[in-house]
């Protein structure tokens, strides 16, 4: 395995070479195009989207970022390349975490200069392109990219770092298999010249960035192991005594982590321990999303110190996490796609006895199939006022009928919302168009 021998201060060398290849290769890229320019036909492609994007704004169609860049990538296929060229890059890829992480690194590196991110998650190259051509001018750029373009927009941008946080199982009608998607990840990154910032404690993970070349393993931890008990390398079973997991039948394991989460702090590959108390995003996965994100600043020479400084400013992101008054209420809006999604939250939630409301959707973006609901442990909910709205929210009262949970099904927010009590924090937790139509009601 390729994980194997280089301990923590071996990938901070590599993390300084890294920062020394970044002029040399932008000269490189800009050679190629030409002093930095678009060609002709680039230029035109930009200009096209920007106009159609114009468009669908004022039909009151979104953003028009998706659009606007469907259309340029027509007129111009290689237009993500020719945007990103001269600039160093970074992509976020990950089932959970990456808008995120996205935002943190982001905040992180802006700490040396300007840059460019699609900070409003549209991940797939057509939102890509659209957010690179909305800012030509920053260094550097922060990419969150979907899981299942990972490969292609790695190929297409040639970027310095790749950090992926985790793999587990996502709109079940929808999405390729994790273990697929684990594959098409090693192939497509088996040999780019980024550095990996890696999560050690996903065994999926590891697999994914097992014929990479630079690694940086961090132990971002993994509460959701469903996914991961079987070894993709023989298929044998995975032993997972403690933190540390490893094969029973070959040699696969746990790679030794330069970067931890350590409680409520992160320890460099130096030892030195940083807290991360003052973030204000909550929960134990925000605080491995953070670690994340120093450990990919100082692939730029970004102290750990002054990134974590810098990430105590995100207090909510697209907004998630955000606490908005509506009805007389302080409600907390959390976002839970996902059955590793769901365990989060529930850790986020589980120090308080507030009540929670959960709205769950099953339009296109949601994934059409709820089964999932049967792999979220429910029981958690146990013991506090829980109040069920949403599309889907018969089949979700079936769930929590079953896990035990005391719970009043709503017709809508406001009636929800009416219902709990007044002065007290309610904890909203909705899948993905659930979340967004959430968002539009209460003015989030
Ligand atoms: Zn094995």
């Amino acid at each position: 395995m390729a994980h194997g021998g280089v301990g923590p201060a071996g990938r901070l060398a590599e993390g300084h070479r890294v920062t020394t290849t970044v002029a040399a290769d932008g000269d490189e890229k800009a050679a190629r195009t030409g002093a930095g320019g678009l060609p002709a036909r680039a230029k035109v492609a930009v200009a096209a989207g920007k106009v159609t994007g114009a468009v669908s704004r004022a039909a009151g169609r979104g953003s028009g970022a998706v659009i606007g860049g469907r259309v340029a990538l027509r007129l111009d296929p290689e237009l993500l390349g020719r945007l990103t060229t001269g600039r160093a890059c970074v992509l976020v890829s990950a089932t959970n975490g990456k808008t995120t992480t996205t935002r943190l690194a982001a905040e992180a590196l802006r700490a040396i200069g300007p840059v460019a991110s699609n900070a409003l998650g549209a991940n797939m190259p057509a939102g890509i392109t659209a957010a690179m051509a909305q800012d030509r001018d920053a260094r550097f750029a922060v990419i969150e990219v979907d899981e299942k373009y990972l490969p292609t927009v790695a190929e297409q941008t040639r970027p310095k770092a790749i950090a992926l946080l985790n793999l587990s199982r996502d709109q079940l009608d929808r999405a390729a298999e994790t273990r697929m998607l684990a594959q098409r990840w090693r192939d497509g990154l088996a040999g780019t010249a980024a550095t990996l910032v890696a999560n050690a404690d996903d065994p999926l993970v590891v697999w994914a960035a097992g014929l990479a070349q630079h690694v940086v393993w961090v132990a971002a931890g993994q509460s959701w192991q469903e996914d991961a008990w079987s070894c993709p390398q023989c298929g044998g079973v995975l032993h997972r005594p403690d933190e540390d997991w490893g094969c029973a039948s070959c040699d696969f394991r746990r790679p030794e982590p330069a970067w931890a989460l350590e409680g409520d702090a992160l320890r460099d590959p130096q030892g030195g321990r940083v807290e991360l108390t003052g973030l204000r995003l909550p929960g134990r996965a925000n605080r491995a999303n953070a670690t994340t994100a120093a450990a990919v600043a100082s692939l730029f020479g970004v102290d750990a110190q002054v990134a974590v400084k810098r990430m105590e400013q995100v207090t909510a992101v697209a907004g998630r996490y955000d606490t908005v008054r509506y009805r007389g209420r302080a409600l907390r809006l959390l976002l839970a796609k996902n059955p590793a999604g769901w365990l989060e939250t529930f850790d986020l939630v589980s120090g308080t006895d507030h009540p929670v409301l959960l709205s769950v959707n099953a339009l296109s973006a949601d994934g059409t199939d709820t089964s999932w609901l049967w792999d979220v442990d429910y029981t958690r909910l146990r013991g506090r006022p829980v109040l069920v709205i949403g599309q889907r929210r018969l089949d979700l009262a079936v769930r929590l009928q079953v896990a035990g949970v005391d719970f009043t099904v709503y017709d809508d927010v406001d009636a929800a919302v009416d219902a709990a009590p007044p002065a007290q924090i309610v904890e909203v937790i909705a899948n993905y168009t659930a979340f967004q139509q959430l968002r539009q009601r209460v003015g989030a």
